[in-house]
């Protein structure tokens, strides 16, 4: 099977390499697609460090062409889209509900591979045979995005503001909406505006000017917003962000930041307008359940988000349009829309 390495940073190998041994409670998966997420392109350029060579990809989506001795509920043929964490689930924040952050997650090697083979627990079952694979290889994502939102605990009507326009902030205003939330999205890009807007966004902000707090007081006639979630990589936007809410405002940093830039934030705000700050990284499987369920209802739209399509070789090129900001989500199209 061909399988594409990043075996240093900002070099990738196509490697011819045998099928792949799997174990009785395994299930093997031919990719379908699989989408390029900006953490890949942080290892990509040497941003994060992790052991190399790595074969990377973990939002995909496929269908199981072979299956373990000791698993009874996938089926051969069944369409699918695999987790990639694979989480030890006896650590204390397995056993805690917090297995997004297991302290002892394995890695196993990614989806920018025609094969990919997983343990049974990490394979979620399309339901509706006309979701489509590359639909389904949002899964990962959104159920970040889902598991951001809900720490932002709205309530309908209140107003939310998402800070950034690309594919994670086009998936967190979806979800805010599904929350019962008035959506004001800002970007600097126009063309991530104007697909905000038809995603559903009920105010499309101009962040290119930086007066975005008076753009969302006036929008919520003064009183600011009632959740933020910051979806672009820098410590001063967060701080803009904190000065957009209003009393009682929530905020998620939802983007790692790299490299590590201390907030100058005055703890006056936080006090005196009783605002709550958290953080969310990563997802559960029940985080990942949801968002395919979301996906395959069609009550978050994905597609729209697709920019760009390649071959499994063309996938430097893909990185390199990621790591340039050029377009949205680079979708891999390595089995194609594959039949059972
Ligand atoms: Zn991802
Ligand atoms: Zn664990």
């Amino acid at each position: 099977m061909k399988a594409m390495w990043l075996v240093e940073p900002g070099r990738f190998e196509l490697r011819d390499q045998p099928a792949y041994e799997f174990e009785a409670d395994q299930v093997l998966v031919r990719i379908a697609y699989a989408g390029i997420c900006p953490w890949d392109v942080r290892v990509y350029l040497g941003k994060k460090n992790v052991p190399l060579p790595r074969l990377m990809g973990h939002e995909a989506s496929g269908i199981v062409t072979q299956v373990g001795k000791d698993v009874d509920h996938i089926r051969v043929g069944q369409r699918v889209a695999p987790d990639f964490i694979v989480k030890c689930g006896v650590c204390l924040n397995c056993r805690r509900g917090r297995a997004n952050k297991c302290s002892n997650p394995r890695f196993p090697n990614g989806a920018y591979a025609e094969y990919a083979v997983l343990p049974h627990q990490n394979i979620h079952l399309l339901e509706n045979a006309t979701t489509s694979f590359e639909s389904a290889a949002f899964m990962e994502p959104l159920a970040c995005v889902f598991r951001g939102q809900k720490m932002l605990r709205l309530v309908p009507g209140e107003t939310e503001l998402v800070i950034g326009a690309g594919p994670i902030g086009l998936m967190h205003l979806q979800i805010a909406r599904l929350f019962g939330a008035r959506v004001m999205v800002a970007d600097v890009l126009p063309e991530r505006l104007a697909l905000a807007r038809q995603l559903g966004a009920h105010a499309i902000l101009d962040n290119s000017n930086g007066d975005l707090k008076r753009a969302v007081m006036d929008w919520t006639n003064g009183c600011g917003a009632d959740a933020a979630v910051v979806t672009v990589a820098a410590s001063p936007v967060v701080l803009q962000a904190a000065e957009c809410l209003g009393d009682g405002g929530r905020l998620n940093i939802f983007a790692g930041i790299y490299p590590v830039a201390p907030l100058p934030i005055d703890p006056n705000l936080i006090h005196y307008k009783e605002l709550v700050l958290t953080g969310s990284a990563d997802s559960t499987s029940q985080d990942m359940h949801a968002a395919l369920h979301l996906i395959e209802t069609g009550q978050v739209r994905v597609e729209e988000l697709i920019s760009h399509r390649l071959p499994l070789q063309q996938l430097p090129e893909g990185f390199e349009i990621v790591s340039k900001q050029q377009g949205l989500k680079v979708m891999i199209e390595i089995g194609g829309n594959l039949s059972p």
